[in-house]
């Protein structure tokens, strides 16, 4: 007889994972709030396909970007098209507006997303090859107040989500008439430093000198303190846009500061750009040969990137043949989530029951799935274990999940129309009438809230 052979059990793909019970509920609340907040500013939904043809992130992206370059999980079709998996929203929304005449509506269009977005980076903490992001995007119109409305609904969010100490780093690019001559100078302080720059950096260096200023390696964030600002180098139009951009921003008490450096991913913004930062407080001073602590003087400056956006007056040529402006951001939602959790933040409103049905018998069984029908109604949640039969097990469980009230079915309660509730702290048991426990469980209820 032949051996079985011994398959190992399939796993999921590396750096994309599943995400399951509570955690589903933080990646929802992060999304269900920032639709919430959007909506209220005027925001419509749209949801975009996780495939597109890679031209259109090609271009538009920067062929030189590192999501392009490097990230990009690309495929071919039979037929031969070239397709990617979306490494980004943006380009998508873009696509959208034009594909569907979006520009006969009433300017600008304000649109809100969020799905899984994918790209080929090495796995770490808060990065992933499969991730999800909520964003808006707010296009057909350059004025500054759509800046600001979008800086205005990243931030309440955040804060609608109970994150407090926000920041918000921004910084203006220009544009195609200001820019050259930032980046020429930009080139001759690098080229001055050539020789102290990364790997990555000197191929920079020649594909794209504004990410110069993005990277992470010591030498080149040490390079950077001395490098010369767009901000020195703003045009007039830049100039006056940017800093109606702050003003609005100061009307509206957002605290934000000015990141002189700041550069984004991707090749199509222009004048602002903004990213959004949880400030972690100071920890406490930790005790000698505490290896576990962190040095305050360290920590105090360590930051988590949330999310990111600005705008991209540009990227309607690349992608539609026009000049549209355009302005929005993309939040990550697993790093808003994870960061959530560890600040002890709930997933949701209180939803854990306070009350578990015991049933006993088969009419018992079949009635029980009424009472749960009639309570689901009228939004009180129970715990349940319709699949086990005996008292003992049920009780069990009821301890083990520290329910407050058992609701008891037994063969009697089935027959007569009643329930038993009973207090697992002191053990005492009632009867009810099933019509007078429906109405009164709810107020009953409120004393274990
Ligand atoms: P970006 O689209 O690169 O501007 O990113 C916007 C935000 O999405 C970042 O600030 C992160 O919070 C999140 N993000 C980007 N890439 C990843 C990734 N690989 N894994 C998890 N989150 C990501």
């Amino acid at each position: 007889m032949a051996k079985p052979i011994k398959k190992e059990p399939v796993m999921s793909v590396k750096g994309m994972h599943d995400i399951m019970f509570d955690d589903v509920h933080y990646v929802e609340r992060v999304m269900k709030e920032v639709r919430r907040v959007a909506e209220f500013y005027g925001f419509q939904p749209i949801t975009t396909p996780h495939l597109e043809k890679t031209e259109l992130f090609e271009r538009p992206l920067g062929e030189e970007s590192d999501v392009v370059e490097k990230q990009m999980y690309n495929l071919r079709t039979r037929g031969g098209d070239k397709l990617s998996l979306r490494p980004e929203g943006t380009a998508s929304v873009m696509r959208a507006y034009f594909e569907h005449g979006m520009q006969s509506l009433p300017q600008p269009v304000k649109l809100v997303y969020g799905g899984s977005f994918f790209r080929h980076e090495t796995p770490q903490q808060g990065r992933f090859r499969e991730f999800r992001q909520v964003g808006v995007e707010i296009i057909g119109d350059d004025d500054a107040i759509n800046d600001a409305i979008s800086i205005r609904v990243l931030f309440s969010a955040l804060q609608g989500l109970g994150l407090k100490d926000i920041v918000i780093n921004v910084n203006s690019l220009g544009d195609r008439v200001c820019r050259p001559a930032f980046r020429k100078e930009l080139l001759a302080y690098y080229k001055r430093h050539f020789n102290q720059l990364c790997k990555d950096c000197k191929q920079r260096f020649k594909d794209n000198p504004l990410r110069l200023l993005d990277c992470k390696e010591e030498t080149c964030v040490a390079l950077r303190k001395d490098a010369p600002q767009m901000m020195d180098h703003l045009c007039e139009v830049c100039k006056k846009h940017f800093s109606e951009v702050l003003e609005y921003l100061d009307e509206m008490g957002i605290p934000y500061f000015l990141d002189v450096h700041l550069v984004r991913g991707f090749d199509y913004y222009s004048k602002t750009v903004f990213e959004v930062f949880e400030i972690m407080s100071p920890p406490q001073v930790v005790e000698e040969g505490d290896e576990q602590g962190v040095k305050p003087e360290v920590a105090t400056f360590t930051k988590i990137a949330l999310g990111g956006g600005g705008r991209y007056d540009d990227l309607g040529e690349l992608i539609g043949n026009r000049k549209i402006p355009a302005v929005g951001w993309a939040l990550g939602v697993d790093r808003v989530a994870e960061l959530m959790k560890k600040k002890s933040i709930k997933s949701r409103p209180e939803t854990h029951p306070k009350l578990f049905l015991i049933q006993l018998g088969p009419a018992a069984k079949k009635k029980s799935l009424v009472l749960m029908e009639e309570l689901r109604k009228i939004g009180v949640p129970i715990a349940h274990s319709l699949s086990k039969d005996s008292l003992r097990a049920q009780l069990n469980i009821v301890s083990k999940l520290e329910i407050p009230l058992a609701v008891i079915l037994g063969q009697k309660e089935a027959l007569d129309g009643t329930v038993g509730v009973r207090s697992m702290e002191t053990g005492i048991q009632e009867t009810l009438p099933m019509d007078k426990f429906i109405g009164t469980i709810k107020s009953r209820l409120k004393e274990f809230s």
